[in-house]
């Protein structure tokens, strides 16, 4: 190999969004390359493509198979590499060539529409490189070790951003997008929001699992785990905004508020010998719980709305079903020290108290505390802690 840094960079969707977009990522790429990389890029597909597909599998089947799912989803990224390697191409100063995940070799587990990425090979992606070439990656997607097309679950074309960023071990992995960082709040609702520059890859991967929409969260596990150095960056400026570091930052107060809407509510009453497997039955079928508390025999989980099904499907077995309630969010503080006990808890509950906020679940953890309240009237609440913390 020649001795140039390597530079892994990927492109959001809403980036992607238009032809003109496009044109103008492929414009940015090539300035990258100038500055003497050898650089991949991972997409997405273009704009709510993914959405879409979505959509249509609903329109012919209620109860879509997975596999066929991971064959349709897979298509979004296949056009969005195929045009922007022209559109690079059109530019005329490089040569680009694009590859689909299973073409790099880069390998998943069985578990079709969330697959688990267990290895890149990435042979011809290191020969294109050799070649000067700039490669472009479908993100997104694999090939299980049945020879199967997977998907990486919803954003998970940062996953394969980290991944490929690994196994190249590359100098740099650049997560472009429209927003150029990670902020205090979602800078589209709360546009005040501060930009945060340096953040622990603990707090990061917290705020992820918060619902929060900048990273994946397997991506931030995958880069703490690899020592892949991740960033976030505008893909209008082309200026990176927010470095995700495993320096100890050591703040010792709160980094962020991060709201979650996609949160369905299931209360049900369990016996309490019935109640104690359901954790290793929700582990079983891979169900991210948001939230969950159980008190005498009554319990509440939190899941994503794509998700009632599969836990309804499980609770039918031990548990007396009660009902749904599928307009509900979830609340969450992070940062270093903020747990319950900690001065930030003490503010944000008091905070709660004074909006008399009636919260119906709470949660605890190292690096955040978050509860569950009704969707409506969330926004003012989320704007209202936000403004507790970070505005002044
Ligand atoms: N296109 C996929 C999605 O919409 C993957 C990604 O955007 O990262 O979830
Ligand atoms: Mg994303």
């Amino acid at each position: 190999m020649n001795n140039k840094p390597i530079v892994v960079q990927k492109y959001g969707g809403s980036s992607l969004a238009t032809p003109e977009l496009i044109k103008r990522v492929a414009q940015n790429v090539v300035a990258r390359k100038d500055e003497g990389v050898d650089l991949v890029v991972v997409v997405s597909a273009m704009g709510k493509t993914t959405d879409e597909f979505i959509k249509l599998a609903h329109t012919v089947n209620a109860n879509p198979d997975k596999r066929e799912m991971d064959m349709l989803l897979s298509v979004g990224e296949r056009i969005s590499i195929s045009v922007l390697a022209l559109a690079i191409n059109a530019i005329g100063k490089y040569q680009a060539v694009s590859y689909t995940g299973s073409q790099i070799g880069l390998i998943t587990d069985n578990n079709h529409t969330n697959a688990r990425v267990l290895e890149v090979k990435g042979l011809r992606l290191r020969e294109a490189l050799q070649e000067d070439k700039i490669v472009v990656i479908a993100g997104f997607q694999g090939v299980s070790i049945n020879k199967e097309i997977t998907t990486l679950g919803r954003g998970g074309s940062d996953t394969t951003a980290v991944a490929v960023a690994a196994a190249l071990q590359a100098d740099s992995c650049e997560i472009m997008s429209d927003i150029d960082g990670i902020y205090t709040a979602d800078p589209k609702r709360i546009p005040v929001a501060r930009r945060i520059d340096r953040i622990h890859y603990d707090e990061a991967l917290e705020m992820a699992a918060a619902g929060a929409k900048m990273l994946h969260k397997t991506s931030v596990e995958f880069a703490k785990r690899h020592h892949v150095p991740l960033s976030l960056g505008s893909t209008f400026t082309g200026q990176i905004g927010t470095i995700v570091t495993d320096e100890n930052l050591s703040r010792g107060a709160a980094s962020g508020v991060v709201i979650d809407r996609d949160v369905a509510v299931i209360r049900f009453s369990t016996r309490q010998e019935d109640g104690l497997k359901l954790p290793l039955l929700f582990s079983r079928e891979k169900l991210f719980l948001k939230i969950w508390q159980c008190v005498q025999g009554l319990a509440i989980i939190g899941v994503s709305h794509s998700d009632i099904s599969t836990a309804q499907r499980i609770l039918e077995q031990t548990a007396q079903y009660l009902n749904v309630d599928e307009r509900q969010a979830v609340l969450s503080l992070v940062g270093t020290g903020v747990s319950i006990g900690s001065e930030a808890a003490r503010k944000f509950f008091t905070a709660l108290d004074e909006l008399q906020v009636t919260y119906s679940a709470v949660m605890n953890g190292e690096l955040f505390v978050r509860v569950l309240i009704p969707l409506e009237g969330s926004d003012e609440i989320y704007a209202a802690i936000h403004k507790q913390f970070f505005e002044n």
